[in-house]
């Protein structure tokens, strides 16, 4: 069917790299380009022998357009796949639109010195995506991405309007170490210390960082607490879902990990400010990334399940109606399958069937997207598919 050059080669890109790879009808060749090219190598080493794709690797600095725009045009891919991180987002962006390839991520774009989840940045290329005649699908992992087709599964097939969303992200896996991130350590960290927010009425109500706690029974785990955290997802759902009053995110934390990043905090190790340590100029939080467990290195000693999904309420034929979409996902079978614990597995599936639906022109519109304003059937379909099945609940308990 066609080619994709998949940028970065970090936890997420692995599991997307996997699932490419299986899929070979559609990505019957496969770029991975990143900043530390033996990484690409070695997972070409791993899967070349396994898989039908033509795997190629390149070295690519994605902070620099002109480098980004030459290996474009030289593998001249159907859809580039960003899984770099955040900050490389726009630059990757005009790469695209540079040489007229659809785009594809799974966060949206962030300056490095502020933290601050919005969409305006990639917004703000709408028309010029519109005018050059290609996509941008913008987050499509899990949460953003599967909880934005969810919600427009939910608005297409249950409700006439949803007045109430609270997207749960519930990670009851257990790795053994006191404390460690399950993805890259300076974006989780940057997440979860910033303060939190939620929308309602059309207005962004803000709260302390971990002000708001919920106790939540989570199918497939157990109890958890859980806290109310800032999303990018929630900016785009609010406008693109009818008759949204209000729409929260919950993540679930253990006590272990808490207690260390309070720590880390109060003696400054998770601030973005750089300081000059010994003549040199370093960021605490990139320092801490760097003596923290890889991300990568907890797939083997993980175990227990994600459930993640999202509680609507809302009308049908004039009457209430709740309904609740979740996954399951098992932190040691995804190890067994692709070599990842579940949360970069839920994020790199996603991403891979995001790209599949640009590629085949399943979903075909030039512009800027948010993954819940295309039709959700097919990606539903896909997760069931690809090893997201999706479960439905018609009487969920709900978060007060
Ligand atoms: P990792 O840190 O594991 O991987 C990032 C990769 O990007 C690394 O391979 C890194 O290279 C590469 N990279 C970083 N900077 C550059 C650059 N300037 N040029 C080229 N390559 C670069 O992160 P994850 O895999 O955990 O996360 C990837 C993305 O997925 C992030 O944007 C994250 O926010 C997003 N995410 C989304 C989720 C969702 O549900 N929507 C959930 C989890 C993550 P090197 O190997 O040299 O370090």
């Amino acid at each position: 069917m066609g080619k994709c050059m998949i940028i970065g080669c970090g936890g997420v890109a692995s599991v997307a790299i996997h699932k490419c790879c299986q899929n070979s009808e559609v990505f019957e060749g496969i770029m991975i380009a990143s900043r530390t090219k033996s990484k690409c190598d070695a997972l070409k080493e791993k899967l070349q022998p396994i898989t039908k794709t033509v795997i190629e690797t390149a070295q690519v600095n994605a902070d620099n357009v002109d480098e980004l725009i030459a290996l474009i045009e030289s593998y001249k891919p159907d859809v580039v796949l960003n899984l770099a991180l955040p900050y490389q987002d726009l630059t990757i962006m005009d790469a695209c639109l540079a040489t007229k390839t659809h785009y594809v991520d799974t966060a949206n774009y962030e300056p490095l010195d502020t933290a601050k989840f919005e969409y305006k940045w990639q917004w703000a290329y709408r028309e010029r995506f519109e005018k050059a005649g290609i996509t941008a699908l913008l987050g499509s992992g899990f949460d953003p991405g599967v909880t934005g087709v969810f919600s427009a599964y939910a608005m297409k097939h249950e409700f006439d309007e949803i007045n109430y969303i609270d997207i749960l992200d519930c990670n009851g896996g257990d790795h053994g170490y006191p404390f460690a991130t399950n993805f890259n350590p300076e974006i989780n960290i940057r997440e979860v210390s910033a303060k939190g927010s939620y929308i309602e009425d059309g207005k962004w109500v803000e709260t302390e960082p971990m002000e708001i706690k919920r106790v939540y029974d989570f199918k497939g785990v157990g109890q958890k607490d859980m806290y109310l955290l800032h999303h990018e997802e929630l900016e785009s759902l609010a406008l693109n879902i009818k008759g949204i009053k209000r729409i929260r995110f919950f993540m679930t934390f253990g006590q272990s990990y808490l207690t260390h990043l309070k720590c880390l905090e109060n003696v400054g190790m998770t601030s973005i400010e750089p300081i000059m340590y010994e003549g040199k100029e370093i960021v605490p939080l990139q320092f801490l990334k760097a003596v923290l467990p890889d991300p990568a290195s907890l797939g083997p000693r993980t175990v227990g399940k994600t459930n993640i999904g999202c509680i609507f309420r809302g009308k049908k034929d004039g009457k209430d109606k709740n309904y609740y979409l979740y996954n399951i996902c098992d932190h040691q079978e995804c190890y067994k399958e692709v070599g990842s614990q579940a949360i970069s597995y839920t994020t790199g599936v996603p991403a891979m069937i995001g790209a599949m639906m640009i590629m085949t022109g399943t979903w075909k519109k030039a512009g800027v997207y948010n993954i819940e304003e295309f039709d959700p059937d097919p990606f539903m379909e896909a997760l069931n598919k690809w090893g997201l099945p999706w479960e439905e609940d018609f009487d969920p308990v709900l978060v007060d």
